[in-house]
């Protein structure tokens, strides 16, 4: 798309058509209009002509001044009305075409009578006239190209056809004629340049939107990577803050509960020692699935904390399920099975989960999201103190740093 933007905005000043996917697209764009400009001007055009009254019955006489005015009233004003009221609204650009040309190729007809008819001495003014008159419909009317080309080659035969079958110019008098309706180039030229600005224009607001769509897209995916951990995918520890704040906020508006969790994985620095750097990163990215998916399904968030340390929320979750959460997780990652090659033979990759809870009536009481995390990490502290691969919890109050619960399910549980 980008390439062939650029391309249409290099094309030669002989190629109108842009590329096939955008001359389409510029045409699905431009196929309907504004007709308030096309209807101004011809009120306009119309004004005029009853205006030229005043020079026909000046030419005519009172007498045969009859046919024009006739003519004027009965058929051009009434299609002129017509062509006007046609136009409402949107319109086509095949209407506004119709519209435009029907009123012009009436008026030539009408002004070529007046030279048949006129005294021999204005039959020039008359011809003259009606070589104006697809002048000022191609100035007025911002038709496509290619309808212009239609209009003014029907306007052209119509001039031709009745200048040579009525011999309006005289006997062997086509110079005047000739000359004249060479003045067809001007709406040609005015539509051809018309429409090679307008695509100019279609093709630089194109751009502009292609660049702003790949900047919010870039945006968003800078927003994505500013937000997530490299190696886990997991929300990083930023990310985590920004959204535990609003969680505690959130519960302290609706009075709700909100859970934290810490975890960390047991004797990981033995694990990276001896199985090698490579596997302890597989090692932390199956842990991080595992978390994810136990703390997704309770709709909390869980992030990496750092290191092998992890950490989640679950707004809703009291003690009891903040430690139910915790239980979930340790048995997530039990179940992963994965050998321990530093421990005992047959052991597996633990790891101990440190839990609290606050309300968020508490928060108007001073506890901050930062109090909760901290509880939990002093629960984190005693699970691993308690013997690791376990679940302890604390309640986020100040110098409540006693454990609550301790959901040991390991081995070498105290
Ligand atoms: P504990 O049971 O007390 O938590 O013991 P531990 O060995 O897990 O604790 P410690 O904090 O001493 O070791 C953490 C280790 O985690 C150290 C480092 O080798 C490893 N580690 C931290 N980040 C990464 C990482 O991104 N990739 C890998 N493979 N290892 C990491
Ligand atoms: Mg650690
Ligand atoms: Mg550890």
């Amino acid at each position: 798309m980008h390439a062939s933007i650029e391309a249409g905005l290099r094309r030669p000043w002989y190629r109108l058509r842009l590329p096939p996917a955008l001359e389409a697209q510029y045409r699905a764009e431009t196929a309907r209009g504004s007709g308030v400009t096309v209807q101004t001007w011809l009120a306009v055009f119309a004004l005029f002509n009853v205006l030229s009254l005043v020079m026909d019955h000046d030419v005519f006489g009172p007498e045969a001044f009859r046919v024009p005015l006739l003519l004027t009233t009965g058929v051009f004003c009434p299609v002129a009305i017509l062509a006007i009221v046609s136009l409402r609204g949107r319109p086509t650009m095949l209407r506004m075409t119709a519209a435009a040309s029907a009123t012009g190729l009436v008026d030539t007809a009408i002004v070529l009578n007046s030279a048949r008819l006129a005294p021999p001495a204005h039959t020039d003014s008359y011809i003259v006239l009606a070589a104006i008159v697809p002048l000022v419909v191609g100035l007025i009317a911002p038709l496509p190209f290619r309808h212009v080309v239609a209009y003014c080659t029907a306007s052209l035969a119509l001039y031709a056809g009745l200048i040579l079958a009525f011999d309006i110019a005289g006997p062997g008098q086509t110079g005047l004629p000739l000359l004249i309706s060479g003045l067809i180039i001007v709406p040609l030229k005015l539509g051809y340049s018309r429409e090679w600005e307008a695509k100019n224009v279609f093709l630089l607001g194109l751009r502009e939107k292609l660049q702003a769509e790949a900047l919010a897209r870039a945006n968003a995916r800078l927003t994505i990577l500013s937000e997530t951990d490299s190696l886990t995918a997991l929300a990083n520890r930023r990310h985590f803050a920004t959204c535990v704040e609003q969680a505690w906020r959130a519960s302290a508006e609706e009075g709700g509960w909100l859970g934290v969790l810490l975890l960390d994985i047991d004797h990981f620095k033995r694990f990276n020692d001896t199985a090698g750097h490579p596997a302890g990163d597989s090692c932390l990215i199956a842990v991080a699935g595992a978390l994810a998916s136990a703390i997704e399904a309770r709709g909390g968030l869980a992030a990496r904390y750092g290191g092998e340390e992890f950490v989640a929320f679950l707004p809703g979750a009291d003690l009891a399920g903040a430690i139910e959460a915790g239980e979930a997780v340790r048995a997530a990652v039990a179940r992963l099975a994965l050998p321990h090659p530093g421990l005992s033979k047959g052991a597996h990759l633990a790891v101990s989960v440190g839990a609290t809870a606050a309300h968020g009536a508490t928060r108007a009481f001073g506890v901050t999201a930062k109090d909760l995390l901290k509880a939990a990490d002093l629960a984190l502290y005693a699970a691993k103190a308690g013997g690791r691969d376990r679940v302890a919890a604390l309640a986020p109050a100040a110098n409540t740093n006693r454990p609550l619960a301790d959901g040991s399910a390991a081995s070498d549980a105290p």
